[in-house]
Order: C-alpha cells, then structure tokens, then sequence
C-alpha cells in the first residue's frame, strides 16, 4: 500500500532542519499519530503524512517517506517539496529523507487553494467507510499519489463544494482521506470533528 513511491523524486540530500521549524508541524503530527490517523497496520507498513505551506510559491514541508509506523519524528524524518509537476510526474525536495508518497496530492490542494496552508492524509477504516460517496470521493480507479490523483483532487475542488468543506476521501485507496485548512490545527480539526460524529451515534 504505503510507501511506494510512484513519482520520479529529484532528492537532494540535506541536513535537517532547525528543530524550530518542524516543531508546530511535528506537535500536530503526534497529535494525528494519537488520534490513529496516521500509524501502521499489523504487517508494520506505515500510513498517513502531514505537510504545511512554507510559502504564496506552493513550497510546503511534509513527513518523510515510510515514517507513519514511528509514533515521534524530530527533524531528521521532514523534507522541503520545492515543486511538484503531475505532468512529468516528478516532485522535486530537498532534506534528509524523500517526501512523502503522497507529496504529488498535497502540492494539488496548494496550488489550486492559496487560502489552504496545510494538509494531512490520514487513515480510518470505519470513517473512510461512513465518508465514502457521501462527500467528495476520488474515483476508484485512480491510484494514490499518481498524476491522476492529483488532477482528480483538483476536479473535485473545482466540481464540488470540497474547498468549502475541506474533508474528501479516496475510493481507490482504502481506508484514505484527506483534511486540509488555513492551519495544522484546522486540518485536524477537520478530521477530529469527523471522529467525534461516529461516537455521538
Ligand atoms: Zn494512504
């Protein structure tokens, strides 16, 4: 499932950031780790990745590759996506790991949203099933992270009223969905206020 890269990654090895400039990301990444949104699955496969705009040019921040099963990160497990382009399938970043596999869908949501300055992409079987063509829903037959991923999000921020309501989920790639605000806390937030629904019924 997770983890395997379908874009072409242009990585330059470089250090670490600062811990200061991950520090709220990775606060709100433990905060999704707990709520089990981001985590792994019994085989030890990860899931689930954060990222936050750096800048109006659509440079963002987001978790490394193959790290949803570590329940910490520190600055050694984020990386800087300089640019995306779903055309030739490439993500250009820059850190001391390769981003996230899913680098392809969050650079989508911030070059179409300039008002959207984070995102996250969680994992929860029973709200992925209660959200499933009940709100905005990613075709089935396209693939996660792919080129097509990408376009199908921006479809369904231009088609729907998903930039409005900020939540979707992918019918292709089980279990997933995707919140994303004008900050960490909005973004999950949107996902939290979903979780609370299904312990109110
Ligand atoms: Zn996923």
């Amino acid at each position: 499932m997770e983890g395997y890269i379908k874009f072409k990654p242009h990585w330059t090895a470089a250090p670490a950031l600062p811990y200061e400039q991950i520090e709220e990301i990775n606060r709100w990444r433990t905060e999704v780790y707990r709520l089990g949104l981001i985590g792994a699955y019994p085989d030890g496969i990860g899931y689930g990745n954060i990222s936050v705009r750096l800048d109006a040019g659509g440079r963002f921040l987001i978790s490394g590759s193959a790290t949803g099963d570590l329940p910490e990160l520190d600055a050694r497990h984020y990386c800087v996506v300089q640019s995306a382009d779903p055309e030739r399938n490439t993500v250009v970043c820059e850190g001391p790991v390769v981003a996230s596999s899913e680098s392809m869908s969050h650079a989508a949501i911030y070059g179409e949203c300039p008002e959207v300055c984070a995102v996250i992409h969680a994992h929860h079987r029973e709200l992925w099933r209660r959200l499933l063509h009940r709100i905005p829903t990613a075709r089935a037959e396209v693939t996660y992270g792919s080129p097509e991923m990408a376009g199908e999000i921006v479809r369904l921020l231009r088609e729907t009223d998903l930039r409005r309501t900020k939540i979707f989920v992918t019918a292709g790639h089980e279990e997933g969905i995707f919140a994303f605000g004008a900050s960490l806390e909005e973004a999950t937030w949107r996902l939290r206020d979903e979780i609370k629904h299904i312990f109110l019924e």
